[in-house]
């Protein structure tokens, strides 16, 4: 092994803090950047759900690992109990938006932040923790970029993805269909940000879950949380 390696990782790890710390985004460049070894972040959004939650909690409580919830506040004002669980099992309660209603929330800077605000008093209020990381509903690929700039100024890192279980696209898909899109986004990267969506249509997500957890256990990748 090359005796310089654990230097080399301290100063990319630094220079990773330095970017996060300066209110740059959190992307999957500075990710990758960072890590040293494949690593896997799944994450789920849309969430909590009665149906679906519990059974991708006991799944990952199951394998063991670790993930990210971007939640929505409309869905968990009734299910704090279910936001409570992913904290306490050792999960990133993440926000998503209060509404997800695109309209109301790319209206301008003022809605945006006023409902991620609420989203994150819902979180609170569940886990006694505020959280700074946040996902735009959508992603922040096509959004113009003072509404991205007014997120990153008032304090909050964002995260999109790099690989989808394409959940919301393929309508009716089998447990087995959803997996395969997973590995096949995955498409070998070293660092992978991985879209899933937790809500009570998406039965099918859940019952994925365990086969793309073990594609990745096999594949040599770490799970990761932000
Ligand atoms: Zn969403």
């Amino acid at each position: 092994m090359n005796k310089n390696l654990p230097a080399l990782t301290a100063l990319m790890l630094a220079f990773a803090l330095i970017i996060t710390l300066f209110g740059n985004f959190l992307n999957q460049s500075v990710l990758s950047f960072a890590d040293c070894e494949r690593s896997v972040y799944l994450t789920f959004d849309d969430g909590p759900s009665d149906r679906v939650t519990p059974k991708i909690l006991d799944v990952l409580k199951d394998e063991k690992v670790k993930a990210t919830f971007f939640i929505v506040g409309e869905h968990a004002k009734t299910r704090k109990e279910l936001l409570k669980r992913e904290f306490e099992e050792g999960h990133t309660v993440a926000i998503h938006s209060y509404s997800h209603k695109y309209s109301n929330i790319y209206a301008n800077s003022d809605s945006l932040l006023s409902d991620i605000a609420k989203c994150n008093d819902i979180i609170c209020a569940a886990t006694g923790q505020y959280s700074s990381l946040y996902r735009f509903p959508g992603g922040s690929f096509s959004l113009p970029s003072e509404l991205v700039s007014a997120v990153t100024s008032a304090g909050y890192r964002y995260v999109d993805w790099n690989a989808s279980f394409r959940d919301s696209e393929l309508k009716n898909a089998t447990a087995d269909e959803l997996a395969e899109a997973a590995v096949k986004t995955v498409s070998n990267k070293d660092n992978v940000v991985l879209l899933a969506h937790d809500a009570t249509d998406k039965s099918a997500t859940a019952e994925a879950l365990r086969k793309v957890i073990k594609y990745f256990k096999g594949a040599g990748y770490s799970f990761k949380r932000f």
